[in-house]
């Protein structure tokens, strides 16, 4: 097995507590415990978008919202329609008045994760989400992660 040097189990070790941190940030949210999912049994629309984000990191088309560059490791948010976009947890909360429905493309109209037409999975380090409108949610109603599906 090789070794690691120190420099990379420091980097582990942040990337592990900004994990941590999003899943008690999710919780505080009222999001309840996040829903930590293998990437093999993920739903299709969050391989999707972790396949599209891993690609345009990789071949460096990828863009970050200013905060992410500040400080040290902290938590990624990653949104469906928009995958390769990164994103810090408070431009997430003040986007989702704006963001469309990843099913249709028309705004989702969604105030709040309670009401439950937000889906929510959180990676090693970033959190998935995506939105769908009022019509989407109810043809397929189960996916709802949180709230109560009004
Ligand atoms: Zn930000
Ligand atoms: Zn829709």
């Amino acid at each position: 097995m090789k070794e690691k040097t120190p420099g990379e189990i420091a980097v582990d070790d942040q990337l592990r507590a900004a994990g941590a941190e999003g899943a008690q940030w999710l919780a505080a949210a009222g999001w309840g415990p996040p829903v930590t999912v293998p990437v093999q049994k993920a739903a299709r629309w969050q391989q999707e978008v972790r396949a599209r984000m891993l690609a345009a990191q990789a071949d460096e088309s990828c863009t970050w919202c200013v905060h992410l560059l500040d400080g040290g490791p902290q938590p990624v948010v990653v949104h469906a329609e928009h995958p390769t976009h990164l994103i810090c947890r408070a431009c997430s909360v003040a986007a989702r008045p704006h963001r469309p429905c990843l099913d249709c493309g028309k705004p989702a109209a969604s105030a709040s994760p309670l009401d439950g037409r937000e889906d929510v999975f959180m990676g090693a380090v970033s959190i998935y989400t995506r939105l769908r409108c009022r019509a989407c949610h109810r043809n397929e109603p189960r996916n709802g992660t949180f709230g109560s599906g009004s």
